[in-house]
């Protein structure tokens, strides 16, 4: 169920058309787009005549070692890094989803979340539709009706209007690629060449990881059609706005990526600059605490003329914390995850940044740590505004009940984590730090780009949303 999740990251996709070894090139693409999710990983390829599937639960290395990969041959190809957002886990709900049809197989991946799912499943179920998932992004599958009058990508944009949220689909037939984006613009997708061949990812760090050149992102609303004639470009609808995710900017993509040509790491660096600006306050060091929130903090140092300073350290051997499943085991994951260096803390006065606040379960145990080390006062900055309720398009920014600003004040919050200051990134600070360009801050405002059906119903069980 939607609301009884952990904190998790959302999903990956990466597609190839037209290059040798696509599954290898896929691997690599999704090794770039790990940080995006870690439960499950899969390929579908296609040699021009047959599509072959592999996947399974587990990080990509896991899932492909060398001799598995050597068997999904061919020159396109598709591949999904996924943790569960709606579906919950199991090998079933693990992407691309491979379809026989009578009209030729396709697969199919996707990013984002679909909040109509329900009513769509519940009215294709009443008329026969047998899901293999319960996850919602099966749901276009069973939308294409294609019938001996309509073409594909007639029955792909039909399928489309339906769906309501947000998404980055890619569908793989046995010659073509579709690449598509909601028309909110939500998820990213963007669109590189190498060789003679095009690539599609979630991320631009992707291309890099690949060697292929950026072409350009696709548009809300848009289809990116590929196949032996080339690449155009198809809208499923023309009632479309630019609503990217901000929290792909604050917390999710990777520093190296661009997003609608807005680089990860400026954009964060921007948005510490401006909290510097905005809430000043004496200290000795900044510190970050890594690896999400260090350009924040290399921001905040430079305009604040503090020294930044390597206070905190990650084991990078351990998951993530957020996949730990209690809270006590939360809170243990975040001391063997991050260690404090004493000779940096003690004695200082440290403004300690992070890039986001979700249950404050990180900040407070930090606080405790750095205190532990002897740090004479600890001010907490965070390089974004208060999350004050869920998000509904893919990213798990916890249950309303659990998200810590949803409930309380400013002051309320520095004294649940310990802190001596703390003081969030505005709305209007976070807007000049992503260049004044429209995009979603739904979990800072409630301002929600889509209808909601009964999601917010559900997630308003207390009355208090
Ligand atoms: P919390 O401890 O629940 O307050 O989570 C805040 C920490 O989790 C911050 O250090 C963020 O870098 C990170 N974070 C923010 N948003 C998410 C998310 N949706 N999933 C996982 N981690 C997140
Ligand atoms: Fe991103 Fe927040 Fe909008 Fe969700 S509600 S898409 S996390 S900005």
């Amino acid at each position: 169920m939607l609301y009884d999740r952990e904190l998790h990251e959302e999903c990956g996709v990466f597609g190839v058309f037209n290059l040798a070894n696509a599954s290898e090139l896929t691997y690599y693409g999704l090794h770039a787009l790990q940080h995006r999710g870690q439960e499950g990983a899969g390929i579908v390829v296609s040699d021009g005549e047959k599509l072959n599937s592999v996947k399974n639960e587990g990080s990509v290395r896991f899932v492909f070692p060398e001799s598995v990969l050597k068997k999904l041959q061919g020159n396109m190809a598709i591949g999904h890094v996924r943790y569960s957002t709606t579906g919950g886990g199991g090998i079933l709900n693990v992407q691309p989803f491979l379809f026989r049809h009578g009209e030729g197989d396709f697969a199919l991946c996707h990013n984002g979340n679909i909040v109509n799912s329900k009513e769509l499943r519940r009215n294709l179920e009443m008329k026969g539709s047998i899901f293999q998932s319960s996850s919602d992004s099966e749901i276009l599958a069973h939308l294409i009706k294609k019938d001996y009058r309509s073409t594909r990508l007639d029955a792909l944009k039909e399928a489309l209007i339906y769906l309501e949220g947000a998404f980055a689909f890619l569908v793989l037939t046995k010659d073509k690629l579709y690449a598509m984006r909601d028309r909110h613009g939500l998820r990213p997708l963007s669109i590189g060449k190498l060789d003679n061949g095009y690539v599609v990812t979630s991320e631009t760090c992707a291309l890099d990881a690949v060697g292929a050149t950026f072409v350009r992102d696709i548009e809300p609303g848009e289809i990116v059609i590929i196949d032996n004639n080339g690449i155009y470009s198809d809208f499923y609808s023309r009632d479309t706005e630019d609503k990217i995710c901000a929290m792909e900017y604050i917390y999710f993509s990777r520093p190296d990526s661009d997003l609608l040509g807005l680089n990860v790491h400026r954009s964060r660096k921007e948005c510490g600059r401006i909290l510097a600006r905005e809430a000043a306050v004496e200290a000795d060091i900044v510190i970050g605490v890594p690896d999400s929130s260090l350009s924040a903090a290399s921001g905040y140092a430079e305009a604040s003329k503090i020294p930044y300073e390597m206070g905190l350290i990650k084991n990078r051997y351990i998951g993530r914390t957020f996949i730990e499943p209690s809270q006590a085991l939360r809170e243990k994951g975040v001391k063997m995850k991050l260690s404090p260096v004493r000779s940096v803390i003690a004695g200082k006065r440290v403004i300690l940044i992070d890039d986001s606040i979700v249950r404050g379960t990180t900040s407070k145990k930090i606080v405790e740590m750095l205190r532990q080390m002897g740090a004479a006062e600890i001010h907490m900055r965070i390089a974004s505004p208060q999350i004050i309720s869920p998000c509904f398009y893919g990213v798990d920014t916890s249950t309303y009940e659990e998200l810590i600003s949803a409930f309380h004040s400013v002051e309320e919050v520095r004294q649940l984590i310990g802190a001596d200051s703390l003081a969030f990134l505005s709305m209007d600070g976070l807007k000049e730090a992503l260049g004044n360009r429209d995009f979603c801050h739904a979990c800072f405002t409630k301002h929600y780009p889509t209808h909601l059906y009964d999601l917010i119903e559900n997630a308003n069980k207390d009355g208090k949303f």
